[in-house]
């Protein structure tokens, strides 16, 4: 039989190339609404699968062993689970960033530890790169996620705006270089295992100091794009483990983590038109709402619900634009009952989704999702644009900087090269929010004095509730 002449390694190996696999599929999967659930699933059936494989092979079949790792497993299986049915949608960014700061100090934890417990196995140089290495990585992600943390939470000793001081950068700059150094030096001295232990340790109180000063430094709306970055860290953090442990499956998952954090780092700094050194050393934030802006200027035509009504109901196609302003107001439900009672009225109604609308990935997509919004409405930035020219009525609810003309036509304005939804393309625009103030970026809105453009103001839930309530009785 062919199985008998598999040895137990070979076994764990086809179950970890099985978990790779499930995990690969899970994250194309995880790429469109519609299948996110499924590859969720998937992807944690290929962990759950690799998880107790290894653990059965490290017992050598003897589970009993094991018992202690199964109880803590347990505990933390339990905590995981309270914390994920309780978290509000809204407060996901934040539970995403302590899970993050979780697998930094893990990866940082396995190493030292497999240090401490074998250092005489520490023989070779490209394991105790990867020790270093995992150590620095980790710790920088753990204490760089809990400031994230606490930044989005809005707690006291994480201060939303950018802390900034002289030298920062440098500092920054010579901790992480002194770091690499110090991990190289180690690695170059596999035989002196006690200049080694004091080494890594100093490794890790400077990644968890380097964690701080890296992220304490951005502002707290550009959170989001800070924790898909130590995501990415968390990943290689945990890939650099899985080399020091010599375990293939945590070099893939982490290395998957890793590429995908990265991936989706880059989307959201293409979509904000800024780079990712701007926004990790840019210091850009601190509520720009409620200050004079900067940018176009001109005079604004100002809509009443009832005259807005009536130009809904001669539509027949209109686009809802949803942004940051929708979900400060939470507004969601009240948007899709106006949806379904233009529906009622034979109006095509679909909406516009901006990749960085509103403050976090997906934040739109999500507070549609809870609303019960059909999936198939809900447009990306190119369909959204196709549509709008054929368009007669955009109607932008709480949304600002994804809109604003200046992204394409004002070489000067910060938007510049932002890729944004044409709403102005449409035949007309009637956009909902409090006041004339900006919106992230600071800078007034040149839609707002273009002859196709409307202002109704007020606060987004009950202006778009008063105008389901006015069509309803049309
Ligand atoms: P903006 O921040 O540009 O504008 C939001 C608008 O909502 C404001 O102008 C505000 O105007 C209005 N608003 C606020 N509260 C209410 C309310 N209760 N009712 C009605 N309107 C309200 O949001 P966008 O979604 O257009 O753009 C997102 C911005 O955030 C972009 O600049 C993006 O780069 C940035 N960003 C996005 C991230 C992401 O991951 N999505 C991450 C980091 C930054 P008023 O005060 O007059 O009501």
């Amino acid at each position: 039989m062919w199985t008998q002449a598999l040895t137990k390694p070979d076994i764990l190996n086809l179950v970890y190339l099985l978990a790779a696999v499930l995990f690969i599929f899970g994250l194309k999967q995880l790429s469109a609404v519609k299948t996110a659930r499924r590859g969720n699933f998937i992807s944690s059936a290929g962990m759950l699968m690799a998880t107790v494989a290894t653990f059965f092979f490290i017992s050598g079949g003897q589970w009993i062993s094991l018992i202690w790792v199964f109880i803590a497993v347990l505990i933390g299986a339990g905590i995981g689970l309270y914390l994920a049915l309780k978290i509000e949608m809204t407060g996901m960014p934040q539970m995403v960033a302590l899970l993050n700061g979780f697998g930094g100090i893990a990866s940082l934890l396995v190493a030292c530890g497999d240090f401490a417990r074998t250092p005489a196995e520490h023989g070779s140089w490209d394991s105790l790169l990867a020790t270093g290495l995992a150590t620095l990585i980790g710790g920088v992600t753990f204490t760089g996620s809990l400031i994230a943390y606490g930044k989005l939470q809005g707690v006291k000793w994480a201060p939303d705006k950018p802390v900034q001081f002289g030298g920062q950068k440098a500092l920054i700059f010579a901790m992480l270089v002194g770091s690499l150094i110090v991990s190289a030096l180690i690695a170059a001295r596999p035989e002196d295992a006690i200049s080694n232990g004091f080494f890594l340790v100093l490794i890790a109180l400077v990644a968890l100091t380097l964690g701080v000063l890296l992220v304490i430094g951005i502002g707290g709306a550009d959170m989001p794009v800070v924790v898909s970055l130590l995501n990415s860290y968390s990943g290689l953090a945990a890939a650099m483990a899985g080399f020091v442990l010599n375990n293939s499956a945590l070099i893939i998952t982490g290395s998957l983590v890793g590429a995908s954090g990265l991936i989706l780092t880059t989307i959201m700094c293409k979509a904000m038109n800024r780079s990712l050194m701007n926004v990790l050393f840019g210091g850009v934030g601190g509520a720009a709402a409620g200050h004079a802006a900067a940018g176009a200027q001109g005079t604004h035509r100002e809509f009443s619900i009832e005259d807005a009504t009536i130009v809904l109901d001669a539509a027949q196609r209109v686009m809802i634009v949803p942004g940051y302003g929708m979900a400060v107001a939470q507004a969601q439900h009240a948007v899709k009952e106006l949806a379904q009672e233009l529906d009622r009225r034979g109006i095509t109604v679909n909406y516009a989704i901006h990749p960085v609308a509103g403050r976090m990935p997906g934040h739109m997509n999500v507070l549609l999702a809870e609303a019960g919004v059909p999936y198939d409405q809900l447009l990306d930035l190119d369909q959204s644009n196709a549509e709008l020219e054929h368009t007669d009525v955009a109607l932008v609810i709480g949304a600002n900087d994804v809109t604003n003309p200046a992204a394409r036509t004002d070489a000067s304005s910060p938007l510049y090269g932002m890729p944004i939804l044409n709403v102005d393309m449409a035949r007309n625009v009637f956009v909902i929010k409090r006041s004339m103030n900006p919106g992230f970026a600071g800078i007034q809105n040149e839609l707002y004095f273009k002859e196709n453009c409307g202002m109704v103001f007020g606060d987004a839930k009950k202006v778009v509730s008063g105008l389901s309530a006015e069509l309803a009785d049309q």
